[in-house]
């Protein structure tokens, strides 16, 4: 059986982050690095923005400002971003600030989906000739942790210190190793909402600040905004019972050639669930599959005109009259997203949209089309044994499956922070 000093399951940004770290501060040692997939998946493949500004994407019950900066300083160190430009920002902020409503002024990246996938390139060759091992198409399983053994689907390791960051796809994975491990963690909080499409002339604050980030009364924020050549697209998830659900979600590519002149966010609303209602996975899978009832099994998409009169988008209307820009995400139901989204949560989204356009005036035209479902699942949050997310000797759980992030710059820092602790490095 071959042994490794470190395993690291998955090749997204918290994986690599452990990877970069390790070999960079101790070249001597061997790495293994699996993925089940043939490429790394997630963010840095769609999209790719990066915000290097705390607390974004870093979940406050895990990192301190002063943590996450000096985290942060060393993902900067390996991913080498482009800070784009910003002009305006105090314009709306002041106006923001009036309504009650927060504009976090964040330092971004934007790779594109296209300059994701040269990035992933070059994380890769650079890892080949640091010496690591990568093995592509192989699947983690279990672990047997008295002999620091992991098992995948083409076979056992040996492993000194075991580095597991799945990614939210491999939540399943990761809470089948800790209920095996006894490691205790809670599932109570996700993210529900809609994805916003409109043009960049109703939305024009996306020429001064790439991805501007709202935080609105009754836990509503935007999130992940695109632009340029922008596309709402679809994600499948399984829920536990088998049954599939469609999630929307929005990419751009950075190649300013082909502009479409359409802007996508999210809006979306954090719920955080209590007694007796035990997972927040569960209940996301029940308004997903809800959502698909409505949607004949795919999300629904609405005019913000019709949503305004009480009634249903319909395929013969959508395009018609005032809608005059196509949706970019055909593969949807015209419908009424307020038959399927829970009151609490659409009445908070409403205002947010409300307070929006009076900041960034355009954004409800009755043009402008909302998607639903858009599901942001937490991961499940473990105890960690030290600051390093150690779970259990020798095993440590980062990245957004685990809890320790919510997007690729967080994630990376998680992976750094890690490696931290199996080098013994101090931490803050
Ligand atoms: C469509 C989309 C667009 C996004 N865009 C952005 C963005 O622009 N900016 C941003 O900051 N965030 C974005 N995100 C979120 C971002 O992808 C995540 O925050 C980040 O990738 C989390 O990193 P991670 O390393 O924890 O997990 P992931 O990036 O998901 O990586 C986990 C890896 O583990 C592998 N894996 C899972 N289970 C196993 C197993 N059992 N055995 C072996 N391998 C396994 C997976 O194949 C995957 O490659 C986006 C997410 C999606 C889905």
């Amino acid at each position: 059986m071959d042994r490794f000093d470190v395993v690291i399951v998955g090749t997204g940004p918290a994986g690599l982050g452990a990877a970069f770290h390790l070999t960079a501060r101790r070249p001597g040692l061997s790495v293994l690095v699996l993925d089940r997939e043939k490429t790394s998946t997630g963010g840095l493949r769609n999209d790719c923005k990066m915000n290097f500004t705390y607390p974004v994407g870093f979940p406050l019950a895990n990192w301190t400002r002063e943590q996450a900066e000096h985290f942060l300083n060393l993902t900067i160190a390996d991913l080498q971003p482009s800070i784009l430009d910003k002009h305006n920002v105090s314009v709306y902020c002041r106006r923001a600030a009036k309504l009650g409503v927060d504009l976090l002024d964040i330092r971004q990246a934007h790779f594109g989906t296209d300059g994701g996938l040269r990035l992933i390139e070059r994380l890769m060759t650079e890892l080949a000739a640091r010496g690591v091992h990568v093995r592509l198409e192989e699947e983690a399983r279990a672990i047997r942790p008295v002999e620091q053994v992991l098992e995948t689907s083409k076979g056992d390791y040996r492993y000194g210190d075991l580095v597991l960051a799945p990614g939210r796809h491999g939540s399943g994975f990761l809470q089948s190793v800790m209920e095996s491990l006894q490691i205790p963690f809670v599932d109570h909080v996700v993210d529900i909402g809609i994805r916003v499409e409109t043009t960049e002339a109703q939305y024009p604050i996306v020429r001064d600040y790439y991805d501007p980030k709202f935080f609105f009364p009754e836990q509503v924020r935007t999130f992940c905004t695109n632009s340029r050549r922008a596309y709402v697209s679809q994600e499948r998830y399984e829920a536990r019972n088998g049954q599939a659900y469609g999630s929307v979600n929005g990419h751009a590519y950075a190649e300013a050639t082909r502009e479409n002149g359409l802007v996508n966010f999210a809006l979306l609303r954090t719920v955080m669930l209590t007694e007796p209602v035990a997972s927040g996975q569960q209940f996301a899978e029940m308004l997903g599959l809800q959502a698909m009832l409505m949607g004949g099994g795919r999300p629904i998409m609405q005019r913000v005109g019709d949503f305004r009169l009480g009634k249903r988008s319909k395929a013969a209307t959508f395009n018609g009259d005032l809608y005059h820009f196509r949706p970019s995400l055909d593969d949807c139901c015209p419908g009424d997203i307020s038959m399927a989204v829970p009151a609490k949560i659409l009445r908070g989204i409403w205002r947010a949209m409300k307070l929006l356009d009076t900041i960034v005036p355009g954004v409800l035209h009755p043009s402008t089309i909302m998607y639903y479902p858009e599901i942001k699942l937490y991961g499940n949050k473990p105890v960690f044994i030290d600051g390093c997310f150690q779970a259990k000797p020798h095993v440590y759980l980062v990245g957004d499956g685990a809890g320790t992030s919510r997007g690729i710059t967080a994630a990376w820092a998680s992976g750094i922070r890690a490696a931290t602790g199996i080098l013994g490095e101090p931490i803050l």
